[in-house]
């Protein structure tokens, strides 16, 4: 019988638990539903770095050394950019931008974000569903004593140096999920939300209202870890975790995701945890080869009850 699993994602930790699960699973029972907090309009083309990374990721032609843009390729575009005097600041590839380019183009055209996504996902041979949050314009803003700003500004120009003093998920509150995606969270034989950035990754999935309402109305839904210690695995969580009045550890992240999951994974190298409602399991959840990214996976499917062999 098939099965469908949902994982909610954002660009680098659950795409490394993707890499893992479709070697167990079939890609056709998979759906992601990503991130868009983070897109924006470029010169070129329009940007949508998290959906990017996972159709990459199941297209195999992710760089999964940095997590974004495509294995092996080239950079003439972005250096000429620099050269002709345009700082660009984001380091783009060629074939990557040419995915920017094309999705632009087409929702010029009139097209949804959700429409292009699926004509890049076909094109690309994906055979499991990537489904963007939303088609409405959702914002992380990040405030700094100096002043408001994305993401990409706040972590690749300014290297995530500013103090953050507040973070807020612009419009979130009314965005409508993408066509699809309350079905399939809802007729899911198992959830998944991987280890993605609580606040920038997870938390704008979450915080559009009827997303959210299904989730809560179902069984079956695990969260991952993203930090040991007090520490995340990579990026900047912990700053803004805090900024939300969180304590950057995995109980907080369990806070962040209160009524919305059933069991909760965190690393063998963290601090002892209890949970009053949430079953709470430990193992290696450092993905730094894909042994150990299929472990994750399965023991994951393990926890769901959901068995492939
Ligand atoms: P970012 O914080 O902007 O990089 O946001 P992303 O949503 O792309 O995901 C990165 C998150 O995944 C970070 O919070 C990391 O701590 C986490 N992460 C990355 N790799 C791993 C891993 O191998 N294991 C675990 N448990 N978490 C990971």
């Amino acid at each position: 019988m098939t099965k469908l699993i949902v994982l909610f994602s954002g660009g680098t930790g659950t795409p490394k638990l993707l890499q893992g699960l479709i070697e167990l699973v079939p890609q056709e029972e998979i759906s992601v539903v990503v991130n868009t907090a983070e897109d924006c309009w470029l010169p070129h083309g329009y940007f949508s770095p998290d959906v990017d990374t996972v159709l990459y990721t199941l297209s195999g032609l992710i760089d999964d050394e940095v997590w974004h843009g495509i294995k092996g390729d080239t950079f003439f575009t972005h250096r000429q950019l620099l050269a002709l005097g345009h700082d660009e600041v984001l380091n783009i590839g060629d074939r990557d931008r040419a995915t920017h380019i094309y999705r632009g183009a087409l929702m010029r055209r009139g097209l949804r974000l959700s429409e292009t996504i699926e004509i890049l996902r076909k094109t690309l041979g994906v055979r499991g569903r990537v489904y963007p949050m939303s088609d409405d314009p959702v914002e992380t803003v990040i405030s700094t004593p100096e002043k408001d700003m994305g993401l990409h500004e706040f972590w690749v120009e300014k290297k995530g140096s500013p103090t953050v003093t507040g973070i807020t998920i612009r419009d979130a509150e009314k965005a409508t999920p993408t066509p699809g995606v309350v079905d399939a969270i809802l007729s899911a034989d198992g959830i998944i939300i991987g280890p993605s950035n609580p606040v920038s990754s997870i938390l704008p999935i979450i915080s559009i209202p009827p997303i959210r309402k299904a989730l809560k109305a179902r069984k079956n839904r695990v969260a991952v870890s993203p930090v040991i210690g007090r520490k995340p695995v990579s990026g900047p969580a912990d700053k803004f975790m805090k900024a939300l009045g969180f304590e950057p550890t995995s109980r907080g992240t369990a806070e962040l995701y209160e009524g919305l999951v059933d069991h909760f994974v965190v690393d063998i190298r963290d601090e002892e945890l209890y949970l009053e409602e949430t079953e709470v399991y430990r193992t290696d959840t450092i993905m730094n080869n894909l042994e150990k990214k299929r472990a994750l996976a399965e023991f994951l499917l393990g926890i769901l009850n959901i068995s492939y062999h």
